[in-house]
């Protein structure tokens, strides 16, 4: 892929941040193939006044969010499916994923349960080598843990930048103007 198109970034990209999407829902469909497609909501409990903790690709394109009330994400998606949450299982598969970035890029920090950042050397700043870093993490992801782990990877010049080029992200490998600044969401 030819990346010549891309501005020269005025500041150096400094950071690559990845991000898991629908990480518990993502994480019970790479587990139980019978889910995989299906609109999922995860729940701590049993019960429709409890709300969603995360919600899988096919149940946010309804409309129902983590925080949505069960009651109300039924109402949004009739064949919703209700799944208890194994957090066990999340954490477990946290650590497979960190292992798995470390082959391609040491993780600086780790920023929640499906959020790591992660810092770029001095040979890794420009837009080919670190959208190639960020390219070959998400193929590892996919090839060692499973396809249905699928994330968003940001790069950008400092950890604000980053995170706020994956919220105004306008898709994949394109970038983002953010703050002045530029950003990729890979
Ligand atoms: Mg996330």
């Amino acid at each position: 892929m030819s990346h010549n198109n891309y501005p020269i970034p005025a500041v150096s990209l400094r950071w690559l941040y990845v991000d898991f999407n629908s990480y518990f829902a993502s994480v019970e469909q790479q587990l139980r193939p019978e889910l995989r497609g299906k609109p999922i909501a995860v729940v701590a409990v049993e019960t429709d006044y409890t709300c969603a903790i995360a919600a899988s690709y096919e149940a946010r394109a309804l409309g129902v969010k983590t925080g949505t009330p069960i009651y109300e994400a039924k109402r949004l998606c009739p064949g919703l499916i209700c799944v208890l949450a194994r957090h066990e299982r999340y954490v477990e598969f946290h650590h497979r994923l960190i292992e798995e970035i470390e082959r391609h890029i040491p993780v600086t920090a780790v920023c929640s349960i499906d959020e790591v950042a992660c810092r770029l050397m001095d040979n890794e700043i420009s837009v080919e080598r670190s959208t190639e870093i960020a390219q070959s993490i998400k193929n590892g992801i996919a090839k060692h843990i499973g396809p249905y782990m699928r994330c968003s990877i940001g790069i950008a010049p400092n950890r604000y930048c980053q995170r706020r080029s994956k919220s105004t992200s306008v898709g994949r490998n394109e970038n983002a103007s953010v703050s002045g600044a530029v950003g990729i969401v890979v």
